[in-house]
């Protein structure tokens, strides 16, 4: 069987610059993918028809039947696997730590579907955006940073010096994944609602809608109101600062 080189491509700063620098070393490279969950900022959309002008090669989009949305709202829960159900069975809602249907669902299951069939025919080689610094995280495949030796912080570098910078997605948040993600850190849902206010209008909406809570521990209006009281109370403390 001949080897079919394939790029695991998410748009973040370390598959990027491992597409690129794989590129410039005229490393082979056979197929392309980005899994879309369909919730990526704008921002990365815009990022990723760059990059695809920018190299001038296709890059094939792998979706599920549905995208994170669809999931979210439509997708059909037995009422015998969820408690919730009897109240409303309708949508998997907001993933969870323990519930994270969003990974397995709209990335790892069609990345394995996909490799699934390529291995029909070829022997399959994978090459995969994990950072130096980010190690613990490789098992088999290939793992092309690590070799280089590139940590996340020469990743980032090196593609804003081939001119990429996610419309400053990296100068507000360290890691860029699903903008309605749950599961992100309390600082980036706070850099959400200040820096995408239109964003948050429909996060807040979505929360509205499902079944879930947002997280175990706020449902979106009351992060909204715990970071508007931060807000109030800074803006106190300068006045007063200022009045002294
Ligand atoms: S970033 Fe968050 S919402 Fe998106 S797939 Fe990962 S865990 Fe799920």
């Amino acid at each position: 069987m001949n080897d079919y080189h394939v790029v695991s491509f998410s748009g973040g700063k370390d598959s990027t610059a491992m597409l690129l620098h794989m590129l410039e070393l005229s490393m082979p490279i056979d197929e392309i993918i980005f899994c879309d969950t369909g919730a990526e900022f704008p921002q990365m959309y815009d990022h990723i028809a760059r990059v695809k002008k920018y190299i001038g090669r296709p890059i094939t989009r792998l979706k599920a039947e549905r995208d994170f949305y669809g999931f979210m709202f439509d997708y059909e829960v037995s009422a015998r696997r969820t408690k919730n159900a009897s109240y409303h069975n309708k949508g998997l809602s907001w993933p969870s730590a323990r519930i994270r249907w969003c990974t397995r669902r709209l990335k790892a299951d069609i990345a394995d579907k996909y490799a699934r069939e390529r291995a029909k025919e070829y022997n399959l080689v994978q090459y995969i955006g994990i950072a130096a610094d980010e190690q613990h995280r490789a098992k088999t495949k290939r793992y092309p940073l690590i070799d280089w030796g590139w940590t996340e912080k020469n990743c980032l570098d090196y593609c804003k010096s081939r001119g990429f910078d996610w419309g400053g997605l990296y100068d507000i948040f360290s890691r860029v994944s699903c903008w309605l993600c749950p599961l992100q850190r309390m600082d980036s849902l706070r850099a959400l609602r200040h820096n995408f206010p239109d964003l948050w209008t429909t996060l807040l909406d979505l929360d509205h809608k499902t079944w879930r809570t947002f997280r175990p521990d706020y449902s979106v209006d009351e992060l909204g109101a715990k970071f508007a009281a931060e807000d109030e109370m800074e803006h106190r403390q300068v006045n007063l600062f200022d009045a002294v």
